[in-house]
């Protein structure tokens, strides 16, 4: 599986990105799970925060954020072994039910950041995002903050 530049760069396909990743991107501040992992992520978030026209779609499955990361196995996620693609999937549940989405909706940053700042309360995050490592550094729950006006 290609890398999201590599992807880019074959067309005018939307960004796929799975639901709970529109949160990791709003909250993102460089860190990853390897240096290629930190660099895809990066580009990633960079061309959202500077085109927010860009389309993107809902993934089901590992996405573009994923593709290079370490954790990624034949069977998806593996984070933390075999189980971690049903862990991501129901984190990827508990956005798309917020947001009204379906995997496969396609719609542009802007509307996808429109909806997540209607939708889900910096609280959620405890419910949405238990057990992520990166949840008790604050980073997710402040950049949610920002986008709606509330730090
Ligand atoms: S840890 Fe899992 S869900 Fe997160 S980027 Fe890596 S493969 Fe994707």
């Amino acid at each position: 599986m290609g890398s999201f530049l590599r992807s880019a760069s074959a067309g005018h396909e939307p960004m796929k990105l799975r639901a709970h990743h529109l949160i990791c991107i709003i909250g993102f501040r460089g860190l990853g799970y390897s240096k290629e992992y930190v660099d895809n992520m990066t580009k990633i978030v960079v061309q959202l925060r500077s085109s927010p026209e860009t389309l993107i779609e809902i993934a089901g499955k590992p996405d573009d954020i994923c593709s290079p990361c370490p954790f990624l196995g034949d069977k998806g996620c593996q984070e933390r072994g075999l189980e971690s693609e049903e862990v991501v999937r129901n984190r990827d549940l508990a956005v798309t039910g917020r947001l009204n989405m379906v995997v496969g909706d396609r719609i542009t940053w802007a509307e996808a950041e429109e909806r997540i700042r209607s939708s889900i309360s910096p609280e959620d995050l405890d419910k949405i995002c238990q057990d992520c490592q990166w949840l008790p550094l604050g980073y997710c729950v402040a950049g949610l903050k920002r986008l709606k006006n509330l730090g």
